[in-house]
């Protein structure tokens, strides 16, 4: 049985660890919008507004690695489409207000997605 655990996913930490590594500071599991507390991102950089998601690939649907249990074809169907539309949704909610919004996969390398975030991030707060 596979866990929803959204928090502390192994790639996650690794590309946290790495940001860290880097002297970039962020909230984890917050959510950036007060009147939307239940639309968390993964890591969130409050001053640059920059908010990451690490989307796992079965519940987000990665295009290489997404993939429909064969039981169950009926559940898992339009709920996992759902997630998809509920992050399009977060997307366009952040954006509005004003924030970046940067998506990795959990099959990205951390390094890649970290080095991306940092400059997002740097670009960002020399605005
Ligand atoms: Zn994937």
């Amino acid at each position: 049985m596979r866990s929803n655990k959204r928090r502390d996913t192994k790639p996650e930490l690794a590309l946290r660890s790495i940001l860290h590594r880097h002297g970039l500071r962020y909230r984890v599991d917050y959510a950036p919008l007060n009147d939307h507390r239940r639309r968390k991102a993964d890591i969130v950089f409050t001053k640059a507004h920059v908010a990451v998601f690490v989307d796992g690939c079965f519940w987000h649907s990665c295009p290489l690695h997404g993939t429909v249990p064969k039981t169950h074809a009926d559940y898992w169907e339009p709920k996992l489409s759902r997630n998809v539309q509920r992050d399009r949704e977060t997307d366009a909610v952040l954006r509005e207000a004003g924030w970046q919004v940067l998506r990795v996969w959990e099959h990205d390398l951390p390094a890649d997605a970290a080095a991306v975030i940092e400059e997002t991030v740097k670009r960002a707060g020399s605005r």
